[in-house]
């Protein structure tokens, strides 16, 4: 059985990381955040103090950090004499990178990580905290067949549909594509909930009604927006716990990004992630981004009036 060394334990990291504990395997933890960290300590995981303590004996590396910036300080080395994991790891180590980051930086973590004979896959998720939870997570993975494969043998047990999207990076990519998708449906979902209401809808019959219709899409069927409408929703705990505003506002980011690269037009997801940076800019950056509702909900100029 493996052993992995599991970096990054915050509303995705821990759900997985206990799947793992839950499956048999020997789970090591590391998080700067040593709450998060005991947090998998009192489910029976080995907390470690460092990258080096984490991947000391591990076979498989699963890192689920928040953007590129960080995936690349702990595999590559930061600035502030940080050492990094390509250097700590032993021979034969597994490395899966499961974080929505840039396609950019995934690249060069994998082409540093194959300098070092060491293989390396992208493997960003889609599922959110509830599919983490129940080990149903779609990966999407980029890397080579070898990778691919041997990836399949360690997400299993925290996942249910493993794709090959093609290589280092391509993942990573396929993500973004989706992300953008999700944040333009997320949008317009709440924005017609929020023009139901207005002109006297219930938004539970309103989201009946359109789960039937041509309407129906991922928000309404899984992750209604609308307070009260769903249980076991964000929406329905103050936006607690789930995806947060600022992680999408950096996925449409990454799309836009991807967007100038290509010299693609991408009107809705530019819209979508202005949307999440005004919305943001209230303050709202820790919420699940379903709170987007709450910003076409916002009746302060109307009052001020
Ligand atoms: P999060 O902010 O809740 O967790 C990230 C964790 O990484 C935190 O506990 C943080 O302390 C830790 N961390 C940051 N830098 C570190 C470092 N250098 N060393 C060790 N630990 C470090 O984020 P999340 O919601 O779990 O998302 C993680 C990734 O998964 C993001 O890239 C996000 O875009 C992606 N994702 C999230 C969801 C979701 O529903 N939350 C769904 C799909 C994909």
């Amino acid at each position: 059985m493996s052993t992995i060394a599991f970096i990054g334990l915050g509303n995705m990291g821990n759900p997985m990381a206990k799947n793992l504990l839950k499956a048999g395997l020997t789970v090591r933890v590391f998080d700067l955040d040593t709450h998060a960290a005991n947090l998998l300590g009192a489910e029976g995981a080995y907390v470690a103090a460092s990258l080096e303590d984490v991947v000391a004996g591990a076979d498989t590396v699963i890192t689920m950090l928040p953007a590129g910036e960080h995936v690349r300080a702990v595999y590559l080395g930061d600035h502030h004499g940080g050492v990094g994991l390509l250097n700590l790891v032993s021979e034969n180590t597994f490395l899966i990178d499961s974080s929505t980051i840039d396609p950019g930086s995934a690249r060069l973590v994998a082409s540093e990580a194959t300098k070092k004979h060491l293989e390396f896959v992208d493997a960003p998720v889609s599922g959110g905290v509830a599919g983490a939870q129940a080990a149903t997570l779609t990966f999407i993975v980029g890397g080579t067949d070898q990778g691919f494969a041997q990836a399949q043998d360690i997400l299993k047990y925290v996942g249910k549909n493993i794709f090959h999207a093609g290589q280092a990076g391509d993942g990573q990519m396929a993500k973004i594509c989706n992300n953008l998708m999700l944040g333009v449906l997320m949008s317009g979902t709440c924005e017609a909930l929020s023009l139901g209401i207005d002109n006297g809808l219930d938004p539970k019959v309103l989201s009946d009604i359109m789960l039937q219709s041509s309407g129906r899409n991922w928000a309404l069927e899984l992750y209604n927006p609308c307070p009260g409408v769903m249980d076991k929703v964000p929406a329905s705990n103050d936006y607690h716990p789930g995806f947060m505003g600022k992680l999408m506002a950096k996925d449409l980011g990454l799309g836009m990004d991807a967007a100038l690269h290509s010299q693609s037009a991408i009107p809705m997801g530019t819209l979508a992630r202005n949307l999440y940076a005004f919305h943001n800019a209230k303050g709202n950056e820790l919420l699940d981004f379903s709170s987007l509702f709450e910003f076409y909900r916002d009746k302060k100029i109307k009052k001020g009036k």
